[in-house]
């Protein structure tokens, strides 16, 4: 391919981009496809020779495109709306264009110094004191399972050289989150081999967090019974309606009880940027291992989740292996992040988070999410003072809204049906998508801000697509 033809493509795509996200409104949010579409429409087979660069920015324009589901799109407010910022869509582009590997420092130090550095400037951004380690990964999921692995090494059973199976000097590990924690920890916990019985799911209070004496008495019970508690996962903004766990409740009882604490603060840890809204990540700063994921609420794009701890040797004794190909004449005074986790080879992550710190700063990161949760909070307002049957189903914290539409005499069947049928009408027409979820049985409706480019405008709109697609069914 001549470097010419590949400097004009990237111009053309690039001008393709900066439309894209300029005009993204004009799209429905919600892509339209049926499942198999995009497939049925692209070849079986790779070409048996080489096509244009414009071939395929054609064909990714009008096969491709129709497949994606915006969630640069304003007007996304499903799960945990998020965002590709300029200056993180540059830092990506630029990492493409280097393709480092920053799996040993000599490999590419930049790698490995950027990120340290990226992340030691966002934990002073969060004000968190010194002593974290960092390092990113692809998602918040993979970080608390690098948490659990590192919780599992630091209860000194050596599960890395004899395993855990057979073993008449093994207890039962147990590990503890709330009943609201997000399925990642379930996963980590499978995944390490604990049995997922052995994750306990604590009771929450009335506003969804967990509850200190439940875990008290959980942790209690267990050792009672024979069980060794290794493990608590508490979460500061939960998945399904950011309650905020009592962190710091919950590290003196693990403490106690010679437990690890990982916070899982994947979409809520951002918050702490915001000084008024610091709180609610308070205990943290305590704990031994937290995950924040700048892709959710950090505008940096898909995928950058950041795993904090306080014992990066407990990591390394997890996971730390040197083969002779791997030896460096600089691997004792270098950090190599290979040492931390499974993966080897690793993308220059930090350059697109780096550059998203630099161009918004502390002051104009913390105004955008402060700006989301007013915003919430005035969509909560429109929910509450609404008559005609809408209700809010739990606290706002952050920038989620939990709401329903359930007018009286309806059963609570007939509510999710209208709910769900709602939702649908909403989705199908384009301009805004929400999703939704189950509190203590309840049928909810979820509307997450979260995009750099929501306006009071589209919130407005979903407002008034809900009302009228409830006025409809
Ligand atoms: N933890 C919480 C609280 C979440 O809300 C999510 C996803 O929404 C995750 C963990 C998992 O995030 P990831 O997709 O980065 O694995």
């Amino acid at each position: 391919l001549p470097p010419d033809d590949f400097r004009a493509a990237a111009h053309a795509a690039v001008d393709w981009i900066a439309d894209y996200l300029e005009h993204a409104t004009q799209l429905p949010v919600k892509s339209r496809v049926q499942p198999g579409a995009i497939r049925a429409a692209l070849p079986t087979s790779a070409p048996t020779k080489g096509e244009p660069l414009e071939a395929m920015l054609r064909d990714f324009r009008d096969t491709i495109m129709p497949g994606i589901t915006h969630w640069n799109h304003p007007g996304f407010f499903a799960y945990f709306a998020n965002s590709a910022s300029y200056p993180g869509i540059l830092g990506e582009l630029l990492a493409a264009g280097i393709n480092a590997n920053g799996m040993l420092w000599v490999t590419s130090p930049a790698v490995t110094e950027l990120e340290q550095v990226s992340l030691d400037w966002l934990r002073q951004l969060m004000g968190l004191g010194d002593g974290w380690f960092g390092q990113i990964t692809d998602t918040a999921s993979v970080s608390t399972f690098y948490a659990l692995a590192a919780a599992r090494e630091q209860a000194g059973l050596d599960v890395r050289m004899q395993g855990m199976a057979g073993r008449a000097d093994m207890p039962r590990l147990r590990v503890y989150c709330s009943e609201h924690a997000h399925s990642s920890i379930d996963k980590a916990v499978i995944a390490l081999g604990l049995g997922h019985e052995n994750l306990v799911k604590v009771p929450a209070d009335e506003n969804f967090r967990m509850r200190p004496d439940a875990l008290e008495s959980a942790i209690q019970a267990d050792i009672a019974a024979g069980f060794r508690p290794i493990a608590v996962v508490p979460c500061v903004g939960t998945t399904s309606m950011t309650s905020v766990d009592p962190v710091r409740a919950v590290v003196r009882i693990a403490r106690a009880h010679g437990c690890w604490v990982h916070v899982d603060a994947a979409y809520g840890g951002v918050t702490a940027i915001v000084p008024e809204m610091r709180h609610l990540m308070d205990g943290t700063d305590d704990a031994d291992s937290f995950v924040v994921n700048p892709h959710k609420w950090l505008f940096t794009p898909m995928d950058c989740s950041v795993m904090y701890t306080k014992h990066p040797e407990a990591l390394k004794r997890a996971f730390a292996l040197l083969p002779e190909y791997l030896i460096t004449s600089t691997q004792d005074e270098t950090v190599n992040l290979m040492d931390y986790g499974i993966q080897l080879g690793r993308r220059f992550r930090s350059l697109k988070l780096w550059m998203v710190m630099r161009a918004y700063g502390a002051e104009g990161i913390a105004e955008r999410i402060r700006f989301h949760c007013d915003l919430a909070r005035d969509f909560a307002g429109m929910v509450h003072f609404e008559s005609g049957g809408w209700e809010l189903t739990a606290p706002v914290t952050m920038s989620l809204v939990c709401f329903r539409y359930a007018p009286s005499g309806l059963s609570e069947a007939d509510i999710a049906r209208a709910n769900a049928a709602i939702m649908e009408r909403v989705n199908a027409d384009g301009r805004a998508y929400l999703s939704h979820t189950k509190l203590n049985g309840k049928y909810t409706l979820r509307l997450a801000i979260g995009n750099i480019r929501t306006d009071r405008s589209h919130v407005e709109t979903a407002w008034a697509e809900l009302r009228s697609a409830a006025a409809a069914i």
